[in-house]
Order: C-alpha cells, then structure tokens, then sequence
C-alpha cells in the first residue's frame, strides 16, 4: 500500500477573482495571491452554508487565505480572514468593470504559480484607489503598465524599433513588435502614439510603486493610453477580456 501523499499547509493575502458551484455542497474559488499566484481551491460546504467562510469571500476584500493541498487533488481552502475591504468599489459600475478588469488581468497575466509580491502590489494598490475614489481610467492605465513590465511584457519605449533613433517626433506603437516606430520609418501598423503618451508610459514601468501615484495622467494622453493599452493587454494575454467591454 502507498503511503498517504504529504499534506502541505499554505497561506497568502489574496483577492477573490470568482467563483462557481461545484456541486450541490461545493464551490470552486478562484484567487489571486501574493505567494502563490493564481490558485483554484476547493470550498468545501461553501454552496451549502454562505457562513461557511464567515461571509467574507468577496470580491474587492483584501483576504488573509489558509489552504491544503495534496499531490494532485484540488488543493482545499481551510481559512479565510478578513485584512481589509475595498467594498466602496460596489457603490459605483464605472468602478466595478474597472475593478474585475484588474483582477482578470492578475489572473490573466500571471498563469503560472510562485510568488508574485509585485503583481500583488500593484493589484491592491489598484483596487484600493478604485475604492478611495481616484479615476477608474488613470487607476487602470497605472497598474496595466504596472503589471506588464513585471510579467516581462513592458514594450520597449526608448527608441524606434526600425532604426534605432530617439527622434523628438510622433510614434507608432506596433503591438506584435512591443515597441514604436518613429515618424521617418515605415510602419505598416500600428496606432499612433504621442511623444507624451510615450514619455508617461515609459515613465510608468519604469517606476516604483511611491513615484507611481505621483504621475500625473489626465486629458488627451490618458486618453490616447486607454486606447492603446488594454488592447496591448489583450494582444499579450491572447485573447479579450471582458470586463472592460462596454
Ligand atoms: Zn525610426
């Protein structure tokens, strides 16, 4: 007779991404956590009784999560604590779409397990701005530069990709290429990017998480990243997501 597998205990600050049925007892929940990344975790009990993990796995709650896991099963949630709550999010739809737009873009762009302290980090600061009432769109367009230079994904924004200059002109940003190309080169494609808009967002990735709040994004060059970057987002993920969707 085998030997019962080891039992492995593990704990992280998470956010909750979703949940579904699993069941007529279970539910099935899907987090985003700082130690572990992306983890499915079996609820047991928690279809039948919303008591079951205090009535605290919501979304937008800043959760202090135990599981367990065992070889290749489904590993188990055992615990949930409250840490904190970004529950104003609900009060506002504008906040909400903007808030799971965040969650599903963790998820999305980190697939693989092992910690993840600054994808975490730039999520909870996203969430809890949403919460304190900061623009939805500067919020988003911070913490997609955020995320993309910390998943590898960060374009390159210091030269043209074709020849290698720094002009002082206009851009193009070429999504397959994740760089721009300046106005003297020939580019295909790609979607207009300003020298501003290539400053700020440079700027963004490049940053730490303090000088991060202090850049200001308003007016036209928000503008002109909340149209090139989620669709780079998407482009990087492989596939849309919905939450921005109007
Ligand atoms: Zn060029």
């Amino acid at each position: 007779m085998p030997s019962s597998a080891p039992r492995t205990l593990h704990s992280s600050r998470a956010f909750l991404v979703r949940a579904t049925d699993m069941g007529e007892a279970d539910r099935r929940f899907t987090l985003f956590s700082e130690s572990q990344g992306t983890v499915s975790l079996l609820g047991r009990s928690a279809r039948k009784s919303r008591k079951r993990f205090g009535g605290v796995l919501q979304r937008y709650f800043l959760l202090d999560i135990s599981w367990s896991a065992v070889s290749d099963r489904m590993p188990v949630l055992e615990q949930v604590v409250l840490v904190a709550s970004f529950w104003e999010i609900v009060e506002d739809w504008e906040k909400v779409r903007h808030a799971d737009y965040l969650l599903e873009m963790a998820v999305n762009l980190f697939p693989q397990s092992g910690p993840k302290p600054k994808a975490f980090e730039a999520l909870y600061s996203g969430l809890r701005s949403l919460a304190l009432g900061e623009a939805p769109g500067a919020v988003v367009v911070r913490t997609e530069a955020s995320m993309l230079a910390t998943a590898g994904w960060g374009p390159n924004l210091v030269a043209c990709k074709a020849c290698g200059s720094n002009p002082d002109g206009a851009f193009r940003f070429i999504r397959s290429e994740g760089g721009i190309v300046c106005s003297n080169c020939p580019a295909p494609s790609g979607e207009p990017l300003s020298l501003g808009a290539v400053k700020t967002w440079r700027a963004l990735q490049s940053s730490s998480p303090s000088v991060l709040g202090r850049i200001r994004l308003a007016g036209p060059i928000l503008a002109e990243l909340q149209d090139v970057m989620p669709k780079y987002v998407e482009y990087c993920i492989g596939r849309p997501l919905r939450s921005l969707g109007s």
